[in-house]
Formats: structure tokens, sequence, C-alpha cells
């Protein structure tokens, strides 16, 4: 299945070896439809990697490419910082009545730069300027992006040890379930909060991911997120939910908070926000908290219009009813029966992780989730790993999948699992 056609040397030659996806997919993309890719020889690939996160629509859907090409024809602004354009006007108001205003959200948006880690940069930053304090609570697992302040909360140790200076003011505490539930929820860090001879400084906030997408498809309850908020409130932390990856759409409900029925203090949200893979992100902040001072926080690209223009239309296409959620929802299900099935055939050493259209399938023998995603990429099937071995092959496809591209995705996926099962 997989290209037998040499790379071009120009990669090797002048790319970075800080590539990577080029290493796990070693053939050259060009065209992309939906849930598939197509490489330069014409060879097709069921797509359940949907750009970590950043393709919940697919790739070049139809419903929202007409309006990017219309607003490119007439010569619509392309860049303009942060100035005020009329798409960035429709942009917000579809955001206000059709996200925020029927989940009784009261949010100020503010555009922080193109990427995730840029929204978790700014949320860290307005939590110290809020509180006048400069610790942060993160937890094991947790993963919020490569610049310094995200890295600083962030568990993996490869991705820390880039940083090359010592990452500071941020103390870990146990995800959900990390000690097999042998422990009350919560009870380390109520604790040491208590104790004022435990050295914790006090924290301006938390920094939490619902469902861990690198961390290894490690999800929270809803209970154990409504646990953590009312601990925040109580002892006047802020709460900030990195939504980057699990929001918009990816575990059922536009935000992945939303089952806990919690209103976290600011959320970070990128990846499929555009709808199209175009650059973008939001940080969203209770009205109170917002006290930047005007150009306190900039960047060149905040707010690329394209990307307002497919944001726009993917607000009006899918989340003015409840259709997308239901059948993300059934989807997971339906994802989920499939892995059950797989990890009742092994003699144990397999779990099945995540939520909604987030899902993995843990291997005790860490190496083997590699050998997964290498198997699934012979058969036509683009996945990736995760977790701090790389031991959860993880299953992400697009949100809008066929149910036929479901089914061979999981039939191939088995297939792959079944061949390196020893
Ligand atoms: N937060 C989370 C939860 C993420 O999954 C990611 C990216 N994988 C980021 C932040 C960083 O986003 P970006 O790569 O766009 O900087």
């Amino acid at each position: 299945m997989t290209s037998s056609t040499e790379l071009p040397p120009i990669f090797e030659a002048l790319e970075s070896q800080v590539r990577s996806y080029g290493r796990n997919w070693p053939v050259v993309f060009d065209t992309a439809v939906g849930s598939r890719m197509n490489d330069v020889n014409g060879r097709s690939y069921l797509d359940f990697f949907a750009g970590a996160g950043a393709l919940n629509y697919g790739h070049n859907n139809p419903a929202l490419k007409g309006a990017l090409i219309d607003y490119l024809q007439r010569d619509g602004v392309v860049h303009a910082l942060d100035m005020y354009t009329s798409v960035k006007a429709r942009f917000l108001e579809a955001f206000d009545e059709i996200i925020l205003k029927p989940r009784n959200l009261d949010y100020k948006v503010q555009f922080p730069g193109p990427t995730g880690t840029n929204s978790v940069e700014s949320a860290l930053k307005l939590a110290r300027k809020v509180t006048g304090k400069e610790a942060m609570i993160n937890f094991t697992n947790g993963f919020h992006g490569m610049t310094l302040g995200s890295l600083s909360v962030t568990g993996n140790s490869m991705k820390r040890g880039g940083a090359g200076i010592p990452l500071v003011h941020a103390t870990p505490m146990p995800y959900d379930n990390y000690f097999d539930g042998k422990f009350p929820d919560f009870l380390w860090f109520e604790r040491v909060l208590k104790d004022s001879g435990s050295s914790l400084n006090e924290p301006a906030a938390v920094i939490v991911e619902t469902v861990q997408g690198e961390g290894g498809l490690n999800q929270a309850r809803a209970e154990w997120l409504r646990g953590l908020s009312d601990l925040c409130q109580r002892h006047g932390i802020l709460l900030i939910v990195d939504d980057v990856q699990m929001g918009c759409g990816r575990t059922g409900p536009f935000f992945s908070f939303e089952i806990a029925g919690i209103q976290p203090d600011i959320v970070c949200i990128s990846k499929s926000i555009s709808g199209y893979g175009l650059p973008m992100a939001l940080t969203l902040i209770k009205p109170e908290h917002d006290q930047w001072g005007p150009g306190e926080h900039n960047g060149t690209f905040r707010g690329l219009s394209p990307a307002f223009v497919t944001a726009t239309e993917t607000l009006r296409h899918y989340w003015r009813d409840d259709t997308l959620q239901r059948s993300t929802l059934a989807k997971g299900e339906r994802v989920e029966e499939a892995l059950t099935q797989l990890a009742g055939e092994s003699s144990g050493g397999l779990e099945v992780k995540g939520r909604g259209l987030a899902r993995g399938l843990g291997f005790a023998q860490a190496e083997l989730a590699d050998k997964v995603q290498a198997a699934a990429f012979e058969r036509g099937m683009l996945m990736e790993t995760a977790g701090p071995s790389s031991e959860v092959a993880k299953l992400m496809p697009a949100l809008t999948i066929s149910d036929d591209e479901l089914e061979e995705g999981l039939e191939i996926f088995a297939d792959a699992v079944r061949s390196v099962i020893p």
C-alpha cells in the first residue's frame, strides 16, 4: 500500500532534524479531501490523525471551502493584526450567538496569536497579572505546548529537556486516577494547600485538560472536574481549562468541560476553531479577569482573516444544533466498542482509553504502539501514538468521517493490532 518511491533528497538535506511526522509517514502528500490524504503517487491514506485535532471537519471541507475562495476572490483583507475587520465582527457575532449564549457562558474573547501555545502563554500571564501570584499548578502527564511558559506546565520529560533552562513556578499534582482510585480525589492537593509547612507557593491558577490528548488519552471524570473547580473556588485559585485539543467538539460537546457543568475562569482554544486547519486561537476570559492593558500581550498574527471566514462558516454549519455532537458521541461509542473487543481478544495488557472521538488503546508493552502505527500505515491508514512512552495507539478521525470510512479504519486498526501482538 505504501509508496516505494524515494523521498526527494531536499528533506534530508535541508530540513532540520527536528522534523517528526514525516519520519512516521515517509511519503510526500499532495492532496486531501475529507478523511483521505493522497500522496504524489496517487496512493490514498485513511486519516485517523486529523491534524492532531486541527481537522475535526476533515480536509478541504466543501461546506467551508466556497466561503474561503469567495473571500479571497473578492480581495477580502487577509492580514490585519488585530484591527477591526468585517470578518472578525462576523466571527465574534457567530461565536456569541451560536456557542456562548446558548451555554450561558460569559467570556471576553482574546486573539492571542495563532497557535495553542500562544493561548496557553496568554492564559498563564493573565492569571499571574490578575492574582499577583506566580505559582502554577499543573497535572501529571499534562501537555500545553512548546514555548517556555507552556513547557513549564507540561509533563513530558523529553519535551521539557528541550527548554535548556530550568522550568520553574509550577507544581505538579496527580491527575484523575493517577493512583488507580486508591486515594480520595485531591487528597494531596488539599493537604498541601492547607498546611503552612508544606512549602507550596500560593498558586495563581490551575491548568488542566479534561482528556490528556498527548499525555495518553487519560480522561478526567466529570465529578473530578467539578471537584477541581470547587477546590479552586474555595482557595481563590483561577481555573484554566486547556481545550486546545479536546475542544471544538472532539469529545462531543463544543467545550469538553460541558459534561461537568463547570465554568472555568480562562479557556484555551485553538486547533479546530478555524474548521479548516488554518492557524487560529482564542483565549476566553471571564469578564472580571479581563484586566489586560491595550497591547499588553500582542503579536503579528492575531486573527488571520481567512481563518475567521472558515471559523464563522463552521459554527453556522455544524453548531446551530446538536446533530454533530450526537453523531460524535455515537461514533465514539462505536470506536470504544471496537477497541474493547480488541482488548478482550488479547491475554491482557491492553487498555481502552479516552472519550468521544478521542480514543486510544494503551499497551503495557510500550513499543507495540509504535509497531501498530507502522502496521496501520502499511495498510494505508494514518494514526499516531501518545503517552509518556508513546505507549498508546491514538485514534482521532475527523468528526465528519463517514460511517463506512470509520468501519474501514477500525478494521485496518484491528488488523494492525493483531499483526503486532505476540
Ligand atoms: N495544549 C494542548 C492540550 C495541546 O494538545 C497542544 C498541541 N498538541 C497545545 C496546547 C499546543 O498547541 P500548538 O501546537 O498549536 O502550539
